[in-house]
Order: C-alpha cells, then sequence, then structure tokens
C-alpha cells in the first residue's frame, strides 16, 4: 500500500467534519461499553463478555478501515510513474492541474489536487478521496458503523426509556434538540447527555444504512457514483467480480478485518471491459 503523505484536512468542511468523526466514535464507544453494557448486563457474566468481545471487534474494524482509508494514497500519482508512453492508449487523457497523464476512470478532485485511480468520490469524514485502492476500506468502514449503530440502538433502547421520565411535551423537545439543550446547559444532566449520544447514533444508523445501500448497489453494478450519472456500464463484469474488483479475491473473508490482505483484480490503470473480460475468462 502506498502511504499518503498529507493526510491533515485541506478544507475546514473536512477538518470540522473529521473532528466530529474523531470525536463522537470513541465517545460513543465509552458510552456503550462503559455505560449501556454494565447497566444491562452484570460485569465478567458470560453475556457481558460476549457483548463486550463484540462491540471491541466493531470498533477494531472501525479503528482499521479509518486508518487505512485516510492513509492509502489512491491518487495516479505514485502508479503513473511506471508507465512508458506505448502504453497510454485511449481513454487516457491528459491532467492540465496534474501536468500528467490520467488513465479511464481516474478524475481531478479540486480538493486533494491530484487525480484519483477509479475516483469515487471526496469523503469529508475521510478528508480524502475515495478512489480504487481504499475502496474496500470505506466501504467497510460505513458498513461497521451501521452494524455498530443497530446493534447499540437495539440495546440503547433498554438502557435510555429506563432513566427517563416522559414528560409530554419536555420530552419531546429534548429528544429533537439534544445537542443544543445540553451545550446551552438547559439540561446538563448526564441522562440529557447519554440522551444526545442516543439520538447521534440513531442518526448515524439511518445515515451509514443509507450510504451502504447506495454504495453497494453501485459495486455490485461495477461502476462509481459518476460514471452512473453518465450511464457507463461498460466495465460491469458480472456482480461477482464487480465485488472482487472493490473488496479484492479474499472478498469472502477480507471483510472481517481490514489486516487481511485481498489483492484487486486490476492495477487502477487498465480495465476489462465487458467484452473483454468475457473473452480473458475462458481462458483463466
Ligand atoms: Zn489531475
Ligand atoms: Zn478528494
Amino acid at each position: 500500500m502506498n502511504i499518503r503523505k498529507k493526510v491533515l484536512p485541506k478544507t475546514i468542511g473536512d477538518g470540522l467534519s473529521m473532528l466530529f468523526f474523531l470525536i463522537i466514535i470513541p465517545l460513543i464507544y465509552w458510552f456503550e461499553l462503559w455505560i449501556v453494557l454494565p447497566d444491562l448486563f452484570e460485569a465478567g457474566s458470560p453475556l457481558y463478555i460476549c457483548h463486550f468481545i463484540f462491540g471491541n471487534f466493531i470498533m477494531i474494524n472501525i479503528v482499521g478501515n479509518y486508518t487505512y482509508a485516510v492513509m492509502c494514497d489512491t491518487s495516479t500519482r505514485p502508479v503513473i510513474m511506471s508507465i512508458s508512453k506505448a502504453k497510454v492508449k485511449d481513454g487516457w487523457r491528459f491532467c492540465s492541474s496534474c501536468e500528467a497523464v490520467s488513465p479511464p476512470r481516474s478524475w481531478h478532485c479540486q480538493i486533494c489536487n491530484t487525480c484519483i485511480l477509479k475516483r469515487d468520490h471526496h469523503c469529508v469524514f475521510t478528508g480524502c478521496c475515495v478512489g480504487y485502492l481504499n475502496h474496500r476500506y470505506f466501504l467497510m468502514l460505513v458498513f461497521y458503523i451501521f452494524i455498530g449503530a443497530t446493534y447499540s440502538f437495539y440495546y440503547n433502547n433498554y438502557f435510555i426509556w429506563s432513566k427517563l421520565v416522559f414528560e409530554f411535551p419536555l420530552s419531546i423537545i429534548k429528544i429533537i434538540f439534544p445537542l443544543a439543550i445540553f451545550i446551552f446547559g438547559f439540561d446538563d444532566s448526564w441522562e440529557q447527555f447519554y440522551l444526545m449520544l442516543y439520538i447521534i447514533s440513531v442518526v448515524g444508523m439511518l445515515f451509514t444504512g443509507a450510504l451502504f445501500i447506495y454504495h453497494i448497489r453501485l459495486v455490485c453494478n461495477g461502476t462509481v457514483a459518476y460514471e452512473k450519472d453518465k450511464n457507463i456500464s461498460k466495465y460491469n463484469i458480472g456482480w461477482k467480480d464487480n465485488i472482487k474488483d472493490v473488496l479484492g479475491k479474499r472478498w469472502y473473508v477480507c471483510w472481517l478485518l481490514p489486516y487481511i490482505k485481498s489483492d484487486l483484480l486490476h492495477n487502477g490503470l487498465f480495465w476489462s471491459t465487458v467484452g473483454s473480460w468475457k473473452d480473458n475468462s475462458k481462458h483463466r
């Protein structure tokens, strides 16, 4: 893996989003495993240990995938140097910002200020682009946040509703504006702080759930957001190979941990299209 050299955010929006992410994830982790879990299960009991292990497994995946997504250099820079001029064919173009050739499916990002291999989008929470080489980590990051938030939601309901006494309409206002009520000191109790974390995790669950469905559909169709908008479908090589081209050849196991090595089908520069992939697969 090529390591990205400048990982600091380049815009205020990226900086604030990354800061939010890096504060809220450890806060929710602490809330779930050190507040909710001991309240619902006796410390040291088999169920407590199971939930503790599973909670940490999810957290390792969130931290690991986030780190890999941020650190992985998926720009064209490290790989473009190895290409001889003779290999530059159809579909390649010259990027005036990079002052270099750019392979098919690569697009320039104004924020990262470089061309990105099979560029999907610029993610504000990682402060970098999601492209060919870090797509797997981004997808698994979204997946594990969704799993973690859904898992938390189930148990948080038992916890929160055993702590709060419902008073109409004050409780409704507290649920809708938990952050404002806590920050402006209208209610600085621990219960209100827990309610704020509960609401944030519910929003996170809905957001990452919708995001995951959107992205997995793109992946299964062998496309990225830009190509879908332009109705480009020539890189769709069948759902199974499309998944392998994002998660790698060991797709069936690599989703368990980001540290599991799984080689991708292409090199990010040259792509199989529908016809060529069928011809090649006959000889594989
Ligand atoms: Zn460029
Ligand atoms: Zn970018």
